[in-house]
C-alpha cells in the first residue's frame, strides 16, 4: 500500500512527490499522458524565481528527473475514479487499482472546446490548442486564433512570425490580455481582427478547409485557413472524481488548506477552487498537501 497517491504529473504532482519523498513515504504518481502538465507547451518561462528563461519542456523535465531521483514511482495510466474506504483508499486506473492511505488529488485543466461538430476529429488536421507545438506546420499559410485573453493574443503574435497571415477572432470588442500585449498584436501588419464574432462551424473533410465566421449581427462570412488555434480557456480535469468529491459548478475542486470534503484525500495545483493558477502557485499547494499528508499519517 501507498502512503501516498498523487493524481497527476504536472508542477502540482510532482511538487508534491518530491516533499512526499523527502518525508520518505512511499509515493505514487499516475499520470495519464506526459509529465509536466500545461507548461510543456509554453516556449519561455519567465515567472519563476530563480529560472529565468527556461523552457517548459525542460522545466517539465527537470521537476521528472528530481521526483524520480528521489525514488517516486511515476506510472503512465489515467485515472477514472477514487473510492474512499476510510483509512484506505482505492484509486481506480482502465488496468489497474491502487491502494493508498492518502491521495492528492492535481490534475489540473484542460483546454476548453468550442462543441462544434468535427473539432475532435481534426485536432492535428487543422484544429489545435497550442499554437506553440503546431505552429510550425503552418509556415507561410493562413491561420486563424480563436480567443480574447493573453493566450489567444500571444498564439497570434507567435503565428504571425510563422504564417503568412493569422485571423484573430474574438466574440467582444475588447481583448481580455495586457495592455501591452494588445498593442503588439494591434501593430502586426499581418495579423487581422475579426471582433464581436464567433466561430460557428468548420468546413472539412479529412482535414480542416475552412471555417464559418458569425459577427453579432449574424452576418456569416466563410475563411479559408490552415488551421484553426482554439485558445478560449481552461476547464478543470476533475470529471473522475464528481461522484464523490464536492466540487464548485464548474468543477473547481473546493479545497482550503488542499483537504477536499473526504479526510484523506487532498487536492492541489490548478484543479483547486484559487484566484493565482501560476506554476509558484501549483508548486506551494503540492508541498501544502503533502504537509497536511503527514500531520494526517502522524496521527
Ligand atoms: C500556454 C501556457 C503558458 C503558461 N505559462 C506560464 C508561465 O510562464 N508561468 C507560470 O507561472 N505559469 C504558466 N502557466 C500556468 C501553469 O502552467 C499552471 O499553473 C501549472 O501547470 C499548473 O500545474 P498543475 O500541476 O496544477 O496542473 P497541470 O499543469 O494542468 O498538470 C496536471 C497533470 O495532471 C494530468 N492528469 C489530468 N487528469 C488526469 C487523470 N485523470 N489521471 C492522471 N493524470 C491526469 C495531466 O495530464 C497533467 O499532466 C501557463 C499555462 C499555459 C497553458
Amino acid at each position: 500500500m501507498y502512503d501516498v497517491i498523487i493524481i497527476g504529473g504536472g508542477p502540482a504532482g510532482l511538487t508534491a512527490a518530491i516533499y512526499a519523498r523527502r518525508a520518505n513515504l512511499k509515493t505514487l504518481v499516475l499520470e495519464a499522458t506526459a509529465c509536466g502538465g500545461q507548461i510543456i507547451i509554453t516556449p519561455d518561462i519567465e515567472n519563476y524565481p530563480a529560472a529565468m528563461h527556461i523552457s517548459g519542456l525542460d522545466f517539465a523535465s527537470r521537476l521528472e528527473s528530481q521526483a524520480n531521483e528521489l525514488g517516486a514511482e511515476i506510472k503512465f495510466e489515467e485515472v477514472s475514479g477514487i473510492n474512499d474506504r476510510g483509512v484506505e483508499k482505492d484509486v481506480f486506473t482502465d488496468s489497474n487499482t491502487y491502494v493508498g492511505k492518502t491521495v492528492i488529488i492535481a490534475t489540473g485543466t484542460n483546454a476548453r472546446k468550442l462543441g462544434l461538430p468535427g473539432e475532435e476529429a481534426l485536432v492535428g488536421h487543422g484544429v489545435s490548442y497550442c499554437a506553440t507545438c503546431d505552429g510550425s506546420f503552418y509556415r507561410g499559410r493562413v491561420v486563424a486564433v480563436n480567443g480574447g485573453g493573453n493566450t489567444a493574443l500571444e498564439d497570434a503574435l507567435f503565428l504571425s512570425n510563422i504564417a503568412e497571415k493569422v485571423y484573430l477572432i474574438h466574440r467582444r470588442d475588447q481583448f481580455r490580455g495586457d495592455a501591452e500585449v494588445v498593442e503588439k498584436v494591434k501593430a502586426k501588419e499581418n495579423i487581422e481582427l475579426i471582433l464581436n464574432s464567433q466561430v460557428t462551424k468548420l468546413n472539412y473533410d479529412n482535414k480542416l478547409n475552412s471555417i464559418e465566421v458569425t459577427d453579432k449581427d449574424g452576418n456569416k462570412q466563410n475563411l479559408d485557413i490552415g488551421c484553426l488555434f482554439i485558445a478560449i480557456g481552461r476547464t478543470p480535469a476533475t470529471k473522475a472524481f464528481a461522484n464523490n468529491i464536492k466540487m464548485l459548478d464548474e468543477g473547481y475542486i473546493d479545497g482550503e488548506y488542499c483537504h477536499t470534503n473526504i479526510p484523506g484525500i487532498f487536492v492541489a495545483g490548478d484543479c483547486r477552487n484559487k484566484e493565482v493558477r501560476q506554476l509558484v502557485t501549483a508548486a506551494s499547494d503540492g508541498a501544502l498537501a503533502v504537509h497536511e499528508v503527514l500531520k494526517l499519517l502522524n496521527n
